[in-house]
């Protein structure tokens, strides 16, 4: 089943209307693999500090902020073969992922000139990046690399040999860099796109004004929720400076355009969070679309209003609202998690955990009927999973399932079960939040002290598991189990 989406790092299918909500890397894998010479050098910033298992919670600074001068611009240093036809495309090695690389080529789908391709999310006649270094592995030789965040968002790796100078630069004065990011996707995506800037976010659409609001609520929502959880948690968790970005389309159509650059089958997504880009894409769901295009006219803005207003009220009160606000919740919990250092984007993945975070947080609650989604200090279970899972755990032919699950670098471990996988990593998730908080506080704080794109082979995955959980796999599958019972 997963070999027909071969480049995702994780997805899962939904049954009920055969979406995908994806957590992807997009078209981002090359095949030089990074693992060893990562593995041999001592990450020079920083990766290097977090390595206490047994810290208390504390927010880390965010990476230091640098100015990178490059001997040319970014599109021309990068290989032919890296440059592809996929526009976003970096030269990225993520050891894990290419196992399951599929040829950029196979990304491409018949796609309409709806959306025009946008150029490079970074200025490919600009020399100069601004961003925080993720880890520096750059050799004495002058070989070796330079992992990047550019301050859009984009994981960058850079060639030692492409860099003229790295500079330490301050800190951004954050209302100029919020109003020059917004001008950045302004001119990535063209007439009829706006920006909305809010406390931690970036939106960039061509939505209505009701809808983006709607939206930009949810998110800050979700990201409150993170904050609260992970003090409450005991989570490690990072600052988060520059804000981060999401994209709203009109339409499923536009929607599929920009999704068929990343991903394969966009046509299976409602949302999904790219963690190379750093973007989490959607489109608007409540439909309001099309009568947008009927009271288009400017003097009609009252009215325009009004009727979006009520789309959006509307769409919360249809029976699928609950559905649609936890893909997105999903995908917002997932972009959240990332930027707050909970999981790395350049680091080795719990895959499993990754997941279950996302599932645990994606539950309606409040008035799950109007799609209400709240924080309330923890999270209710999750009925669909918990359907899911109860199939799975009756049906599954793995001799160690979770041993399995927690073993597994990515969905591809999945074999024909992506569903019952992820009903699995929500239970495995789930219960070690309610029943072992502490335990699972520690173990996500080893997996995010990682460094950047070290290999995370099963048996280290097992040996980091087990560290905190025990080795006795059957006593906790039976706790599991009777936990799961009493739900
Ligand atoms: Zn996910």
């Amino acid at each position: 089943m997963f070999a027909a989406f071969p480049r995702f790092a994780v997805f899962r299918r939904l049954t009920q209307t055969a979406a995908f909500i994806v957590l992807t890397f997009g078209a981002a894998v090359c095949s030089l693999p990074f693992s060893a010479q990562a593995a041999d050098q001592t990450p020079s910033s920083s990766q290097a500090k977090k390595n206490d298992a047994d810290e208390p919670t504390s927010t880390e600074k965010a990476p230091p902020r640098r100015r990178v001068v490059l001997k040319a611009p970014l599109a021309t240093l990068r290989k032919p073969a890296d440059a592809s036809p996929t526009p976003n495309a970096a030269p990225f090695s993520a050891p894990e992922l290419n196992a399951t690389a599929a040829p950029l080529d196979d990304a491409r789908s018949d796609a309409t000139d709806v959306v025009p391709t946008p150029p490079d999310a970074i200025d490919a006649a600009s020399r100069t990046l601004f961003g925080r270094e993720i880890a520096d592995y750059r050799l004495q030789n002058g070989s070796g690399r330079y992992v990047f965040e550019e301050e859009l968002g984009e994981l960058l790796i850079l060639e030692s040999a492409w860099l003229e100078t790295v500079e330490d630069a301050p800190e951004p004065e954050l209302d100029a860099l919020r109003s020059d990011l917004a001008e950045r996707l302004r001119a990535e995506f063209g007439p009829g796109f706006e920006t909305l800037s809010t406390e931690r976010y970036l939106f960039v659409h061509n939505v209505s004004d009701a809808y983006v609001d709607w939206c930009a609520r949810l998110f800050e929502k979700v990201a409150d929720a993170f904050e609260k959880y992970a003090v409450k948690s005991k989570l490690p968790t990072t600052e988060r400076v520059e804000p981060m970005v999401v994209v709203i389309f009109a339409t499923q159509r536009q929607f599929f355009e920009y999704a068929a650059r990343e991903t394969p089958s966009p046509d299976k997504l409602a949302a999904y969070y790219n963690m190379r880009t750093n973007r989490v894409a959607l489109y608007d769901l409540s439909g309001a679309e099309s009568s947008r295009a009927v009271v288009a006219d400017e003097d009609a803005e009252p009215e325009r209003r009004r009727r979006a207003f009520q789309e959006t009220k509307e769409f919360l009160s249809r029976p699928n609202a609950a559905f649609n606000v936890a893909t997105i919740v999903h995908e917002a919990s997932h972009q959240v998690a990332f930027n707050r250092g909970l999981f790395l984007r350049s680091g080795p993945l719990p895959f499993w955990a990754v997941e279950g975070l996302a599932l645990t947080f994606e539950t309606p609650n409040g008035r799950a009927s109007q799609g209400g989604w709240n924080f309330t200090g923890s999270f209710p279970k999750n009925e669909r999973q918990l359907v899911a899972f109860r199939r799975y755990a009756s049906t599954t032919r793995q001799r160690d399932p979770l041993r399995s699950l927690v073993a597994a670098q990515n969905i591809g471990d999945a074999r024909d079960d992506v569903e019952g996988f992820y009903a699995a990593s929500w239970a495995l998730f789930y219960y070690l939040y309610k029943r072992r908080p502490n335990e699972l506080a520690a173990y996500l704080r080893e997996t995010a002290a990682k460094p950047a794109f070290v290999a995370y082979p099963a048996a280290d995955r097992i040996a980091d598991f087990e560290k905190h959980f025990g080795d006795d796999w059957e006593k906790l599958t039976e706790n599991l189990l009777r936990f799961v019972r009493r739900l």
